[in-house]
């Protein structure tokens, strides 16, 4: 009985999720993967960071086009993970290389407060702190997860908001 009031699964989680793309229709990726994962059975929207543009960083190709969201989901992360990879597939993202230009990137930033490290999954996200074009949408709506010291680290990263 126990076991299985602890296993509860309907308490909802908040979630953030960063978005990128940097090869086609760009803009429109990314809102269209908003919208997915917004209108998705068990993923609420709550709050959406406005669009960046950023150069991209330890990766080839054009501008990338970022934002994050934050969600509130009944899905266990393994299961958001899975809709995050087939939103990116629905979207003819093709895994050539790492870090190749990409039409969607779907990143698991923070599952509420777990910490996972599976093969398959591994959250927080290892490299979020490394990465302005996570850090600046996140602190436009989570200003709380994101230090001036971390800041301070990614500033040699171009990216701007777009208008
Ligand atoms: P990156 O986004 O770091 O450039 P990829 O998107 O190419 O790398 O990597 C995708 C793979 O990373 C997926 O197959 C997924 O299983 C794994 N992965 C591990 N942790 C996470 C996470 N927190 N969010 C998204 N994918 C993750
Ligand atoms: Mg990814």
């Amino acid at each position: 009985m126990l076991s299985k009031f602890l296993l509860r699964s309907d308490l909802p989680v908040i979630a953030f999720i960063a978005i990128g793309s940097n090869l086609g229709d760009s803009k429109g990726f990314v809102n269209k993967a908003i919208h997915e994962l917004s209108t998705a059975n068990g993923v609420k929207l709550i709050n959406q960071s406005p669009l960046y543009r950023s150069k991209p960083y330890q990766a080839i190709g054009e501008d990338y086009v970022n934002a994050v969201i934050k969600v509130e989901t009944l899905l266990n992360a393994e299961d958001l993970l899975q809709l995050m990879l087939c939103i990116e597939l629905e979207h003819g993202r093709l895994r050539s290389s790492v870090n190749a230009p990409r039409t969607l990137d779907l990143d698991l930033i923070f599952f509420g407060s777990s910490t996972i490290d599976s093969p398959r999954l591994k959250v927080p996200h290892p490299r979020w702190q490394e990465r302005a074009f996570v850090l600046l949408p996140l602190k436009f709506i989570a200003s709380e997860l994101v230090t001036d010291e971390m800041l301070e680290k990614v500033q040699v990263q171009e990216i701007n908001l777009i208008e």
